[in-house]
């Protein structure tokens, strides 16, 4: 599978603070995602189902102050996260990470999304070429 990757790579991947993941993109776009929110979007097969891509994760089952206690590279295309809950299974790809961006910028709606630096996948997809 050729797949064009447009997509920016992180260049830097840490924590903005206990809870929070904050990524630093290489077209300068920085991504802060709240821990619990990330938890939730959790894309291994347990949270998941793979074949409908029904969320089977319940919220309520997670505690409110879960947090990474690891995080790990996972080649050069996706990161994975162990959780305080103990949940270890989820990779997130970078693609997906991006794309849970939850900047005003990003989760701005694909018809305002007039940005060249946003990296949301509406603009990528939608957007047509006059
Ligand atoms: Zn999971
Ligand atoms: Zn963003």
């Amino acid at each position: 599978m050729m797949a064009e990757t447009r997509m920016p790579l992180p260049i830097e991947i840490g924590r903005a603070n206990q809870f929070d993941v904050k990524i630093r993109w290489q077209d300068g776009h920085e991504s802060v995602y709240p821990a619990r929110e990330l938890r939730l979007a959790c894309p291994c097969a347990g949270c998941v189902d793979e074949v409908t891509g029904q969320v089977r994760v319940i919220a309520t089952s997670i505690p409110q102050n879960v947090h990474p206690l690891k995080i790990d590279l996972i080649g050069r295309y996706a990161i994975s996260i162990t959780w305080r809950d103990g949940h270890n299974t989820g990779i997130y790809s970078f693609e997906k990470l991006r794309a849970l961006c939850p900047c005003a910028k990003c989760a701005t709606p694909k018809s305002d999304c007039g940005s060249d630096t946003c990296g949301c996948q509406h603009k990528a997809s939608d957007a047509p070429s006059a």
